[in-house]
Order: structure tokens, then C-alpha cells, then sequence
């Protein structure tokens, strides 16, 4: 092969990337990871911050136990093994706001490993393998404002923080594949209570690193690792960015440095930030202010035992204990709040299938609208069960329902005092609805005519909507089909 084919075989590589994730998550307890300030977000500047947090010399830490048991909690949802002796570790480094000049963290024996998380991408499962699961501790916070100022905010510093870490060789391999692991990951975090899955808040954040190899090859490419993430779309973005930028560089036969990359969500590109240090520059060693950490079955147990049901779990149940469509149960069980509704709902009124198209209808239109979480929503999983009995009994007509259930949004009122007030029931008297129907016939000679001289039987359905429009939508629909067909034979 001449110099100039192999140059245009290079420049015609297709590459895939080759994507490993590390997700920090901030977790939720009442206390900080080594003294008792209070774990919060945001509030006035360092004003919960303590010796402890902010590394005075011969400050003394003292471990978080919930903290320990919500990472125990994730390593076992995420399938991995809890070492008996996990130990924590110095890393030192130096940075503004980090205070100490170092952040206690687990090194070489970490709380959970070895483990992982099934996905769904386009209909094909995909096992994603976890590497290990460990606690350390959050930094502070940096504000650069406009000149050559900036501060720093301690609030942050010392929050409990888990990090995650996919397994080698990596088995993400596309942008979908890593926006659909942190998808459910994040579920997973907030359905066992140890994290609130606020990316823009901060609380779960992900940084992916990328390399490329031409596609089909199982060689490993020069990474790249995206910092600053803080939404599933910029996620997406950011692999697919990076891994065009990579196969874009190596086709000019050009090379890709290692190195941390900022996002920019503006222009939607990433930026080189500063070279990747190496592990052994942070110079680890065992903590000598905190006693290992000794976790017996027993305690595994015990946490163990007070797991809620899983996403997957719970998904596959709607599926057999309600019959839903399998895309229903994957809407309603994507949090945990929705899930709960849902079933609270469906049991109080015994049909499932119309409770899950309530609440994935107009209920979570109405709560998108007003900005509302589900478990804030002014209709109760009560009131909207009573609501479908009223429709299932034919109190009301489907139609008036969806007239209830924006005033019950918007009044927290029950629905049966409103559509009492309201005069929304059903006219189930024959005369009333009889009286209508003659109504509609007289005013509209010609329509009747079209229907028994010309045979056009599409002109039905208007006559039924006037019906429906004289009676404001309360007959019962089938009373007025059959007044109709009387009518006509006449
Ligand atoms: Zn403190």
C-alpha cells in the first residue's frame, strides 16, 4: 500500500468511543462526614463550618455512621461485595478551596465492590460492570466574580460524598449508553433515600472519560476526562463532543493528550482545563485520626433488610400484580414518588390501567405546569381515587372529569363537594336528556334530513355533540346515543 492509500484509509476511520463514568453524589444526612455543621444546600456563605470542616490543625473527625450505611446501601443495590476492614485514606493536594490540603477519601480498600447496573438502550439490555463505591468527603466552594476577585464558601466542605466508578475495560461505548446509565443510577440513588439526584444543585454529579479506537478494534485509545457535567443532556453532549473531537484529531494523524476538560453548556464543546495528575502524585496514606472500619455480616444484614424495592424490581410488578403496558410501568417507576402515587392511587380505587393514565396525563400535565413534585401535589392519591369511582360509577362523564381534576388542582378541593357545587352530574333522568335531544332535532331540520333521505350517517356524531353541548356534557353518552337512534327511526 502506497503512503498517500494509507493516508486516506486514516482519514476514512470510522471510531467508537470507549466511555468509563465516575459519579460523586453528596449524601443526604443530617450532619457532615466529620463534625456535626448541618449537610444543606446553599444558605449564607460559611456559616456552617466548624474547625472540623475547615482543617484547623488538631481538629479532630468523627465518622458519619448514616453516611457509612447509605454507601453500604448503594453497594448493595449496585450488586457489589462490602469489604469487612474498609479503611480511610488521605488525598493530598493542594487547592483554594480545600482548606486542609487534603480530603479524607478511601484509597485501596474501599466500602463496595466489584458490582453493576443492568440498562435498556433501544430495546438491547447491557450489563454496565461497577468497579467500587466509596466515601470521602465534598470541598468547599469557589466564586470568581467579574475582575480578579474571587471567594470561597465553606458550607460545602466536609458534606458526605460517594463516588461510583464503572469498571475496566469500560462497557459504555456510546453518548445514549452513558446518558441511560446515569438515568438509572440516579433513580437507584433516590429510590434508596441516600442522595436527592439534584444535578443542578450539585448533589449527583458525573464526569465521563473518553477515548476512542476505530471501531471493531479492543485496543484502548488516550482518555479524556469531561469535569463540570451537570445534566443528563450535557452528559450526552459531552461524550459525543469529545469522541468527534478524538476520531476528528486522529484521522489529521494527530495526537489525543490525557487531560481534564471543562464543559462549556453555552457553545456546547469542551476545553482543555490542565493535565491529569497521576495517582501517585496525591501521595496517599492510611488516615491516622480515624480507626478502620470494621463491617460484620450482621450489620450488611441489617441494612440489607431495610432496602425499599428496586426500580427493576418494582417496574416488573406493575407489569404482573397491575397489568400495566411495560411503557407505563417504565414512566411510573422512574422515581419513587410517582411510583408510590401511582400504587397508592390504584389501590384505593382497584383499576390501575385509568389511575396510571390520570396520573401520567393530566396530573402530570398540571404538576409540569405549575413546577410542582408529585409528592407536593395538591390532588391526594385519595382524592384522585375518589374522582375515577365517581367516573367508574358514571357520577361523571369522562369528559367533566377532566374539567374536576384542574379545579381539584387548583382548590385542593374533593371532588365530590365540587361537582356537587358544581352541578357536574351526570343527567342520568331520561326526560332531561329526551328533552334535549328533540331540542337538537328541531333546530336542525336539515342535518335530519341529510341522515334519513340521504343516507349521510357520518352526520350522527354532530347531533350527539349538540346533545352534549345543550346538557353541558353531563348526559350519560350512551342514554343520548340511544334517544338518537330512536329518533331517527322514527
Ligand atoms: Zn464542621
Amino acid at each position: 500500500m502506497s503512503d498517500t492509500a494509507a493516508n486516506v484509509n486514516a482519514a476514512e476511520t470510522e471510531y467508537e468511543p470507549v466511555v468509563g463514568m465516575e459519579c460523586h453524589a453528596e449524601l443526604l444526612t443530617n450532619s457532615k462526614m466529620f463534625c456535626g455543621c448541618r449537610n444543606e444546600f446553599g444558605g449564607e456563605p460559611n456559616t456552617r463550618c466548624c474547625p472540623v470542616c475547615t482543617g484547623m490543625p488538631g481538629a479532630l473527625p468523627v465518622m458519619n455512621i448514616q453516611a457509612v450505611e447509605h454507601v453500604m446501601r448503594t453497594a448493595i443495590a449496585l450488586n457489589c461485595s462490602i469489604n469487612p476492614h474498609a479503611k480511610f485514606d488521605r488525598k493530598n493536594y493542594y487547592y483554594p478551596d480545600l482548606p486542609k490540603g487534603y480530603q479524607i477519601s478511601e484509597y485501596d480498600i474501599p466500602i463496595g465492590v466489584t458490582g453493576w447496573l443492568d440498562i435498556e438502550v433501544n430495546g438491547q439490555p447491557k450489563r454496565i460492570h461497577i468497579r467500587r463505591v466509596h466515601l470521602e468527603e465534598d470541598t468547599g466552594k469557589l466564586f470568581h466574580v467579574a475582575g480578579d476577585e474571587s471567594f470561597v464558601d465553606l458550607n460545602r466542605s466536609g458534606v458526605p460524598l460517594m463516588e461510583i466508578v464503572t469498571d475496566f475495560p469500560p462497557d459504555i461505548q456510546s453518548a445514549e449508553e452513558g446518558r441511560e446509565y446515569l438515568t438509572r443510577l440516579r433513580s437507584i440513588l433516590t429510590y434508596i433515600g441516600v442522595c436527592d439526584g439534584k444535578m443542578e444543585e450539585g448533589s449527583l454529579r458525573c464526569e465521563p472519560n473518553v477515548s476512542v479506537r476505530p471501531v471493531g478494534s479492543n485496543t484502548f485509545g488516550t482518555k479524556t476526562e469531561i469535569k463540570n457535567l451537570n445534566s443528563f443532556r450535557s452528559v450526552y453532549k459531552g461524550i459525543e463532543f469529545e469522541t468527534q473531537r478524538q476520531a476528528e484529531l486522529l484521522r489529521k494523524g494527530e495526537r489525543v493528550v490525557q487531560e481534564t476538560r471543562g464543559w462549556n453548556d453555552t457553545r456546547q464543546v469542551t476545553f482543555s482545563q490542565r493535565s491529569k495528575e497521576g495517582e501517585e502524585e496525591y501521595r496517599y496514606f492510611p488516615e491516622p485520626d480515624l480507626v478502620p472500619l470494621h463491617i460484620n455480616e450482621d450489620w450488611i444484614e441489617r441494612v440489607r433488610a431495610s432496602m425499599p424495592e428496586l426500580p427493576d424490581a418494582r417496574r416488573a410488578r406493575f407489569i404482573s400484580e397491575f397489568a400495566l403496558p411495560p411503557y407505563d410501568a417504565g414512566i411510573l417507576t422512574d422515581t419513587r414518588a410517582v411510583a408510590d402515587y401511582f400504587e397508592e392511587t390504584a389501590r384505593l380505587c382497584g383499576d390501575a390501567k385509568t389511575t396510571s393514565n390520570w396520573v401520567m396525563g393530566d396530573l402530570a400535565k398540571l404538576l409540569n405546569a405549575s413546577g410542582t413534585e408529585i409528592g407536593a401535589s395538591p390532588i391526594t392519591p385519595a382524592a384522585l381515587a375518589e374522582m375515577i369511582g365517581l367516573i367508574t360509577d358514571g357520577t361523571i362523564s369522562g369528559k367533566i372529569a377532566k374539567q374536576l381534576i384542574e379545579e381539584m388542582y387548583a382548590t385542593g378541593g374533593s371532588p365530590k363537594t365540587i361537582v356537587e357545587e358544581k352541578g357536574w352530574k351526570t343527567i342520568k333522568d331520561s326526560g332531561a336528556v329526551l328533552a334535549a335531544v328533540e331540542k337538537v332535532f328541531a333546530a336542525n331540520p336539515n342535518i335530519i334530513t341529510d341522515i334519513k333521505v340521504k343516507g349521510l350517517v357520518g352526520k350522527r356524531g354532530f347531533l350527539v355533540g349538540q346533545v352534549m353541548r345543550e346538557t353541558q356534557g353531563k348526559a350519560d353518552p350512551g342514554e343520548v346515543n340511544r334517544l338518537i337512534d330512536e329518533k331517527l327511526a322514527d
